[in-house]
């Protein structure tokens, strides 16, 4: 069995369509594929179709947009949340909620970006969305249109979307997205949670309060981390008694990640249907 629980669409910052991506896991040989864009679940029904069709069994999953607010400034943090109700009143309106955030965010980011010389409209980067959860990759295909930067990674760099323009966003507070997401019956798992590459990750403590707070796993094996933060973060599951996922965090063309580049065990995803509320 192959499995990777973490894959992003066009309904977020991928550049597959939620069909595509189910194609691209099938290619792959993959068994199992979790979609996991950012902050919505509008891939699901499309995706679910396609893996029918082709055979391979889809998992609906959110990546969702947390903060941990006990340092200041707060560090976001995501959590990944698996086999939720979708049609959980309570989840959807915070969801709704963050992704309305991420548009102001986004326009904000543009007129700092305009105020540079950078004559980019909230249009044009509406456009890059395509009516998916907006993010820093949609900006970034503004600035390689633009020839400012040749990749996504390049637009990342600290003088442009990486620092300079970067804006933080109104995340959800992430005890209340684990009570959130239980709540909806689902499973959350915290993604990447030692990838340094990214910013300031959170102390081993608050993971700890994040298992008592009803957290399930960690994600281990993932191309943010190096084989030193992946064995820590093993052991720390270890001690945590919470399980250890693998995946791709796969994002087409706007990364050069491949789908399966990593896998999480049969074990472990059979616990994570088994800990869902059906
Ligand atoms: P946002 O959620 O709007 O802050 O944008 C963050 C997203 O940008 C992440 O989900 C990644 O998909 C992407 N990203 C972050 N850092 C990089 C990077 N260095 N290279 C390429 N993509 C990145
Ligand atoms: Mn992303
Ligand atoms: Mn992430
Ligand atoms: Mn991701």
């Amino acid at each position: 069995m192959r499995i990777d629980l973490h894959t992003h669409s066009t309904r977020s910052d991928g550049t597959l369509t939620p069909a595509e991506v189910v194609a691209a896991a099938a290619a792959a040989g993959l068994d199992v594929v979790a979609l996991t864009d950012h902050d919505t679940t509008a891939g699901w029904a499309e995706a679910s179709a396609a893996a029918e069709a082709v055979g391979i069994r889809l998992v609906g999953g959110i990546e969702i947009s947390c903060r941990w607010y006990g340092v200041e400034p707060a560090i976001a943090l995501h959590l990944l949340a698996y086999l939720v109700d979708p049609a959980d009143a309570a989840l959807h309106a915070e969801l709704v909620r963050v992704r309305d955030a991420r548009v102001h965010r986004a326009e904000r980011m543009v007129e700092l970006m305009r105020a540079d010389g950078v004559d980019v409209t909230m249009d044009e980067v509406r456009g890059y969305a395509a009516g998916g959860t907006i993010g820093r990759p949609h900006l970034a295909q503004a600035l390689i249109r633009r020839g400012m930067a040749g990749t996504v990674s390049e637009a990342f760099a600290p003088h442009l979307l990486g620092e300079r323009w970067r804006l933080p966003k109104d995340d959800v507070d992430v005890f209340r997205a684990l009570d959130l997401v239980r709540a909806a019956g689902g499973v959350p798992v915290f993604a990447h949670p030692r990838a340094t590459v990214r910013g300031r990750v959170v102390p081993d403590e608050l993971i700890a309060k994040m298992a008592a707070a009803g957290l399930f796993g960690l994600e281990a094996d993932h191309a943010d981390h190096t084989p030193a933060q992946r064995a820590e973060v093993r052991a720390l599951a270890a001690d945590l008694d919470l399980v250890v996922t693998g995946s791709s965090d796969f994002h087409g063309a706007n990364k050069t990640i491949p789908i399966g580049a990593d896998l999480t065990a049969p074990a472990v995803f059979e616990a994570v249907l088994a800990a869902a509320r059906p």
